[in-house]
C-alpha cells in the first residue's frame, strides 16, 4: 500500500521541522517554509491502469492515504507542437483547467488537503488567477474563503471570484497591501497561500510529472517558464529534481524564467543589474516587485544552468498578436514567456533538441485589454 505521508514543513534558514497539520504559513521567525518529503517511488508500469488525470502520480502526491481528493477535472493538459522562429517547440496547455490557468494544479493539492484537516475557512491574496483557483476549489470543497485583491484588479477576474461565492476584499495600494491584509486576517484563519505553503508547489510539481510522461519519460533540454512569485517555475522545479532523483529521467533541463522588463527584479539580480523602477505592463500575473520565493528561484535557476529573460510591452503585444492568429486566445501574461521563448531561440539557435515552454491563462480573461485592440 502507498504511504507516502512523510512530508513536514521544513524551514531552510534554522533546520527546523514542523508537522504539516500544524497549518502553519510562515515559521514562527518569519520565514518561508518548504515540504521535506521523500515521495514513494513512481510505480510507472501501473500507470497505463490509472486516469489520464493530474491524480495518477498519487506516490508523489504529499496527501495522507485517506484523504478526498477536491477536484474540478483536472485532465492531464495537452502538449502541442507550435513553430516558433522556424522550430518546433512543445507547449502544454495549461489553460485548460477550470479556472482558466495551471493555478489549479496547486489549488486542487491544497485545498484537498484543507478539507483533509477538517479546515471550513480559508483567506488567500491575490492578483486574480491564484484567487479564482482558490476560490473554485474552496467552493468545490464548500469550505468559506475571503479574497483580498487590489482595488484595480480587473473586473473581470473580480466576477469570476465572485462567481465562485467567495467574498471579495478589495485594498486599496499596491499589490502587496493585499497581501498584508490577507496576512492579518491569517492570524485566525488558514492562510491558502500560493505563495507562502508548499504544498502549493508540490501541486504544481505535476506539470513536470506530465510533460516527462508525455515525452515518453524523458526531461526537456530546455524549459521557458514564468517568472513572477515562481508558483509554476518552483513547482516544476521540484517535479523535475524528483524524476531525477528517483531515476526516471537523465537530467535537469535547463530552466529558463521569463520577466516584463517592466518589472524584472529576477532578471537584474541574476545578471547583476540594476533594478529600474517598476512601471505598469500588459504581462499582469508576472508583475511581481518583491517574490518571496526570490532566492529560491534563483538556486533553481542556476542550478540548471538556467537564465533569466526579459521581453518589452512591444514583444509582448506582437506576440500575443502572432499566437492569436495560429489559433491560441491567451493571457497577454502568457503571451510573455512565448515571446521570451522566441528571445532564447532568436539568440542561442535551435540546436537543443527538446524545447518546452507553457501557455499559462486563458485569454477570455483579459477580453477587455483585447477588444482595446480593434
Ligand atoms: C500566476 C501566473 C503566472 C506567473 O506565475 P508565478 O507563479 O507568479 O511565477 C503566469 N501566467 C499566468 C496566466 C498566471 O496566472
Amino acid at each position: 500500500m502507498l504511504d507516502n505521508f512523510n512530508a513536514r514543513l521544513y524551514c531552510r534558514n534554522t533546520g527546523e521541522h514542523f508537522p504539516l497539520d500544524a497549518s502553519l504559513w510562515q515559521s514562527p521567525e518569519g520565514h518561508l517554509l518548504d515540504l521535506a518529503f521523500t515521495p514513494a517511488p513512481l510505480n510507472l508500469a501501473g500507470l497505463a491502469a490509472r486516469p489520464y488525470n493530474l491524480w495518477r502520480y498519487a506516490e508523489v502526491l504529499p496527501l495522507p492515504e485517506n484523504s478526498e481528493r477536491v477536484s474540478l477535472g483536472e485532465q492531464i493538459t495537452p502538449l502541442v507542437a507550435i513553430e516558433l522562429q522556424g522550430k518546433s517547440c512543445q507547449i502544454k496547455v495549461d489553460y485548460q483547467f477550470a479556472s482558466g490557468s495551471y493555478k489549479d494544479r496547486g489549488a486542487a493539492l491544497l485545498m484537498s488537503f484543507v478539507k483533509h484537516l477538517g479546515i471550513k475557512k480559508v483567506v488567500q491574496d491575490s492578483s486574480g488567477n491564484a484567487g479564482a483557483a482558490i476560490a473554485a476549489y474552496a467552493a468545490a470543497a464548500q469550505i468559506a474563503c475571503d479574497i483580498f485583491v487590489p482595488a484595480s484588479t480587473s473586473k473581470a477576474k473580480l466576477a469570476q471570484i465572485q462567481m465562485y461565492g467567495a467574498n471579495l476584499k478589495l485594498i486599496e495600494g499596491a499589490r502587496e497591501a493585499s497581501a498584508q491584509a490577507a496576512q492579518i486576517a491569517a492570524q485566525a484563519t488558514f492562510y491558502a497561500s500560493h505563495v507562502w505553503q508548499p504544498l502549493f508547489l508540490h501541486g504544481t510539481k505535476t506539470f513536470a510529472y506530465e510533460l516527462c510522461e508525455q515525452l515518453g519519460w524523458q526531461a526537456p533540454d530546455v524549459i521557458v517558464l514564468p517568472a513572477g512569485n515562481g508558483t509554476l517555475l518552483l513547482g516544476a522545479f521540484i517535479g523535475f529534481q524528483e524524476l531525477y532523483t528517483m531515476g526516471i529521467t537523465r537530467h535537469l533541463p535547463k530552466i529558463i524564467g521569463v520577466q516584463a522588463a517592466n518589472c524584472a527584479p529576477l532578471w537584474a539580480a541574476f545578471h547583476q543589474k540594476d533594478t529600474p523602477d517598476f512601471t505598469p505592463t500588459l504581462a499582469e500575473g508576472i508583475a511581481i516587485a518583491q517574490p518571496a520565493r526570490a532566492e529560491q528561484m534563483l538556486e533553481a535557476i542556476a542550478q540548471t544552468g538556467g537564465s533569466l529573460l526579459k521581453v518589452s510591452e512591444d514583444d509582448i503585444l506582437a506576440t500575443w498578436q502572432m499566437l492569436g492568429k495560429k489559433g491560441w486566445f491567451v493571457e497577454p501574461t502568457s503571451a510573455a514567456v512565448i515571446a521570451g521563448l522566441r528571445q532564447y531561440l532568436a539568440q542561442n539557435g535551435t540546436e537543443e533538441k527538446l524545447i518546452c515552454s507553457v501557455l499559462s491563462g486563458q485569454g477570455l480573461k483579459a477580453s477587455q485589454t483585447a477588444a482595446k485592440l480593434f
